[in-house]
C-alpha cells in the first residue's frame, strides 16, 4: 500500500476512534445506524453522485423541492408575479401534464389551471376517469409572464431545471404537453402544434405526448376531437 494511503487510513480510523469516544463520554451504549434521512437534502438539480463530496445530500421530495423555490429571483418574471405556481397532483403519478406558464387567475392563487382552461382539462380528465388526484399538473414556467406574453429564452433557461428536477423526483410513465409552446420547447422544436401532437416524442428518457391547450380548445371547440385522439393513445399506452 502506498505510503499517502497507509497515512490517510489511518487517520480515517483515528477519527473514527475519536468519534466512538465521543459517544460514550456523551452516554452512547450503542451506535446509531446512519440514515439518509441525516442528510440535508441536494441543492435543485443536483443528485447525491453529483455532490461534493458524493453522497453527502439526499435527494429532494417534491415538498422540499418547492420550499428551495420559494422567493425564487433567478429571473425577471420574480418582479411582477404574485405567486410561484409550482404544481399539484399525485407525487407518485404516472402521467404528468405540463402547461405553458400561469396566467392572472393561477398567479392569484398559487395553482395551475384554476380559471375556466382548468376546468375544461378537468373535463377531459373526467372523461377518461382520471381525476386531478391521479395525475401531476405543471408549467414549464413557474412565475407569469406579463400580460401572458411568451416566456423569454432566458426566462425557460433559468426555471426549466425545476421542471426537470419536479420529473426526476416523480419519475412518471408519461408526459402530456398541452399547448404549443410546452411542446416547443421540451422537444426543442419549432414544428407547429399541429404537426407534434398525435405523435410520441421523448423528454429526458420519457415518452411524450404533444396536444392542444385546454385554452385554445375554448377558442376553437373542433380541436376537441383531436384532443379525444390524442389522450386515447396515452390512456392506451397508460394501461399496456
Ligand atoms: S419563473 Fe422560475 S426562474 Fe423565474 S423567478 Fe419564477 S421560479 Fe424563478
Amino acid at each position: 500500500m502506498p505510503d499517502k494511503v497507509y497515512h490517510e487510513c489511518r487517520q480515517l480510523i483515528a477519527q473514527g476512534r475519536a468519534v466512538l469516544e465521543d459517544l460514550q463520554d456523551w452516554g452512547f451504549s450503542t451506535v446509531p445506524a446512519f440514515s439518509d434521512e441525516l442528510l440535508p437534502p441536494c441543492p435543485v438539480g443536483q443528485s447525491p453522485e453529483q455532490a461534493m463530496p458524493a453522497q453527502s445530500c439526499r435527494p429532494v421530495s417534491l415538498d422540499e423541492l418547492e420550499a428551495q423555490l420559494q422567493g425564487c429571483s433567478r429571473c425577471p418574471l420574480c418582479e411582477k408575479r404574485r405567486n410561484i405556481v409550482f404544481g399539484v397532483g399525485n407525487p407518485q403519478a404516472d402521467l404528468v401534464l405540463v402547461g405553458e406558464a400561469p396566467g392572472r387567475e393561477e398567479d392569484e392563487k398559487g395553482f395551475p389551471f384554476v380559471g375556466e382552461a382548468g376546468r375544461l382539462l378537468d373535463r377531459i380528465l373526467f372523461a377518461l376517469q382520471l381525476s386531478r388526484q391521479d395525475v401531476y399538473i405543471c408549467n414549464v414556467i413557474k412565475c407569469r409572464p406579463p400580460n401572458n406574453r411568451d416566456p423569454q429564452p432566458d426566462e425557460i433557461a433559468s426555471c426549466e431545471q425545476f421542471l426537470k428536477a419536479q420529473l426526476a423526483i416523480i419519475r412518471p410513465r408519461l408526459i402530456v404537453t398541452l399547448g404549443r409552446f410546452a411542446a416547443q420547447t421540451l422537444l426543442q422544436s419549432k414544428d407547429p402544434i399541429g404537426r407534434l401532437r398525435g405523435h410520441w416524442h421523448e423528454y429526458q428518457g420519457i415518452p411524450l405526448m404533444p396536444t392542444y391547450h385546454p385554452a385554445y380548445l375554448l377558442r376553437n371547440p373542433a380541436g376537441k376531437r383531436d384532443v379525444w385522439e390524442d389522450m386515447k393513445q396515452v390512456m392506451h399506452r397508460l394501461s399496456g
